[in-house]
């Protein structure tokens, strides 16, 4: 069951083992987003959009996003009041893109006041636990399980969750010497959704 589908998902970084969107205009575009910008400055107004398929084709795909929204900026005098936002906000992540690998964990959080605890699965655990509860299946988007999760902590008994996923990197020499198994012990593993 476990390939060697090493990569994040094309858009997306592992950093500091955990994935996260990446931050270079061809990341966007892989991704599927836009940036969309407002000028909240009430004499100007401007709207920008900024699709990152049209700069991957000038060659500007490897820039930072950011670096594209300053060439943006409002010339005025009382200086730019431009508010970018990706759009989709939040690029979708679905679990199946996440299977077959042993260095990948989803990652529940409980997000109660001061309360840190966190549980792991295994993707697949998690996609057929998913099933059998009724609640998802491997097109679920990790995004949406936080509020699939209806346990409440065992901590401090809340009901609020937020998932992430765990991406461990496989070229480090510890991951060689002991894998998965030294990188995630310590950590609670899920069963049941
Ligand atoms: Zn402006
Ligand atoms: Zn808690």
């Amino acid at each position: 069951m476990l390939g060697r589908r090493e990569n994040p998902p094309p858009g997306w970084i592992s950093a500091n083992g955990v994935l996260e969107p990446a931050s270079q205009v061809a990341a966007f575009a892989a991704r599927g987003q836009v940036v969309r910008g407002r000028c909240e400055s009430k004499e100007c107004a401007r709207k920008v959009r900024i699709d990152p398929n049209d700069l991957c084709g000038k060659g500007q795909g490897l820039l930072k996003m950011r670096q594209i929204e300053q060439l943006h900026r409002c010339q005025r005098l009382d200086g730019c009041s431009l508010i970018f936002y990706a759009d989709p906000s939040t690029p979708p992540l679905h679990l199946e893109w996440l299977t077959g690998r042993a260095n990948v964990r989803i990652r529940l959080r409980c997000r109660g006041a001061g309360c840190k605890f966190a549980r792991v699965w295994v993707v697949e655990t998690m996609i057929e636990g998913l099933k059998k509860a009724g609640k998802g299946h491997g097109g679920t988007e990790v995004q949406a399980l936080g509020k699939l999760m209806t346990q409440p902590c065992p901590v401090c008994r809340k009901v609020n969750w937020t998932a992430d996923v765990l991406w461990a990197n496989t070229e480090t020499a510890a991951w060689r010497q002991s894998g998965a198994e030294t990188y995630f012990s310590g950590m609670e593993v899920g069963s049941d959704v």
